[in-house]
């Protein structure tokens, strides 16, 4: 009878209180999520019904009305799904790729042998994660500059480009080259997933005696890790998908999605990882200028540029780049270590406002689906012939925006936890104590530089 009360603390005391070696096994705790990853039929329903939606999408965007008051792709798109998989990344870490629809159409030519199934040759793995950034950062750029939230067609056409970019590199390469290495959507979420409170992972033990490594071989004619990992290989939230075919195919019962704490992989990482060191800053300055975009002196600053959105936007996003890369470097520089012989070299300042560049996507997203769900309906029933605008409702913008600064204060005060973690850890007798109070001040700089950017 005490058992849920006992999960449930011992929940709460792994979220709640640091402590890098505590995790909760939730296959052994709720054997029924094992289940689920080890019926196959399961992901295939759920990736069926994405593909679709997906499908669907895609031809009421092009086809549909392009006026944004009588298409729900619109509200769908940013407002449902991707706010959804943003707040996915706080919770379920990378679990969104295991049910994204985007791979279905290259399985189905690879079911079919109709792949060139070509090894992704070495200078493409070096190189792609760039590429990944450099898509990712035109997404972004494009969404803001063609006001895609309000372009069903052009939302289609993003939608339709990832999905050709999976399939055209599953024509030429095995397995999920795509999503190991090139999509802008997983690079991010990846990214996301290093502040997850959940994590796949391997019983290391039980891998240590392994002669066979099914989970990234294959066997029976099942094939391996679609991403070349494996179970063993899953160190961190970056690159597994979470499509759980390695549950099946290990015969130790090694693999486990486990309950940790947050900030368990920031601690560890310390900004090791080259894309992060790009995203991060990149995200963080795309949302400066995308709050900006929307704030009514905004115009002031689009007559500079007679007028251009383009170029406006294009230049408060080359700066809010520019700054959060000098912020960035600075504050590594203030830790005082930023290189180790093993270790190799990092930026632990990245790990300290990964917080707020996450908090800040979901604030930017959820802005848009607190503003907009009280048209879903009467949207659907303009797009549809039904008289449905008297289900019209709104959400006071004064609640929308103590949400969202209130959930920006939240991810200020982790960057601070961050830090103090930092000071009392690994940099305990390295970070100076004017340093540590200057790096406070600079975690202060940017909560401020959020509020402001959002809210004037
Ligand atoms: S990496 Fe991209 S295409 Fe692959 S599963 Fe994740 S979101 Fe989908
Ligand atoms: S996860 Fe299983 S199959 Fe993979 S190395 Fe470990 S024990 Fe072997
Ligand atoms: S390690 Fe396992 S769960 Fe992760 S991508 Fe590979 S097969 Fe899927």
């Amino acid at each position: 009878m005490n058992k849920p009360f006992n999960t449930f603390k011992k929940i709460s005391k792994i979220l709640f209180r640091y402590d890098e070696d505590a995790r909760l096994n939730l296959f052994e705790t709720f054997p029924f999520i094992k289940r689920f990853f080890l019926n196959r039929k399961n992901l295939l329903y759920v990736r069926s019904f994405g593909d679709i939606v997906f499908t669907i999408l895609i031809i009421i965007g092009i086809f549909g009305p392009q006026d944004a008051d009588k298409n729900v792709v619109l509200f769908i798109s940013w407002g449902i799904w991707w706010t959804s998989i943003v707040l996915s990344w706080f919770f379920a870490g990378r679990l969104w790729c295991g049910f994204c629809p985007f791979p279905g159409l290259g399985r189905i030519f690879q079911h079919f042998g109709l792949t060139l199934n070509l090894d992704v040759p070495p200078f493409f793995r070096k190189y792609c994660a760039y590429i990944s950034v450099f898509l990712l950062a035109l997404i972004i750029y494009v969404e803001a500059v063609t006001d895609m939230k309000t372009w069903p067609a052009g939302t289609a056409y993003l939608l339709l480009s990832i999905l050709l970019g999976a399939t055209a590199s599953a024509i030429l390469f095995k397995g999920q080259a795509w999503c190991r290495h090139m999509c802008p959507m997983g690079k991010i979420i990846g990214s996301a997933s290093t502040l997850s409170i959940s994590e796949f992972r391997p019983d290391r033990t039980k891998c240590k005696t392994c002669r066979t490594f099914s989970c990234k071989k294959g066997k029976d004619g099942i094939p391996g890790c679609p991403v070349y990992l494996g179970a063993y290989n899953v160190r961190n939230n970056l690159d597994c998908l979470v499509c759980g075919r390695c549950v099946g195919l290990c015969e130790s019962d090694s693999p486990q999605i486990n309950i940790r704490n947050p900030f368990v992989e920031l601690i560890i990482n310390k900004g090791r990882h080259l894309t992060c060191a790009f995203i991060i800053p990149f995200l963080m300055g795309s949302q400066i200028a995308r709050f900006v975009q929307h704030q009514d002196w905004y115009r002031k600053v689009e007559a500079l540029f007679s007028g251009s959105n383009l170029i406006a936007f294009s230049v408060l996003l080359a700066l809010g780049f520019a700054i959060f890369i000098i912020l960035a470097r600075i504050g590594s520089k203030l830790f005082g270590l930023t290189e180790d012989e093993v270790f190799g070299r990092f930026s632990p300042m990245i790990p300290v406002i990964v917080p707020l560049a996450f908090t800040g996507e979901l604030v930017y997203r959820l802005e848009y689906f607190l503003t907009n769900i009280g048209d879903f309906v009467p949207t659907f029933g303009r797009q549809f012939g039904f008289a449905l605008d008297n289900l019209f409702f709104s959400i006071d913008s004064k609640l929308i925006d103590f949400i969202c600064i209130a959930a920006l204060c939240i991810g200020g005060f982790a960057c601070s936890y961050v830090l103090y973690l930092f000071n009392s850890g690994d940099f305990q007798g390295i970070l100076k104590k004017k340093n540590y109070i200057s790096l406070h001040f600079i975690v202060f700089a940017i909560l401020s530089g959020y509020i402001i950017a959002f809210s004037f």
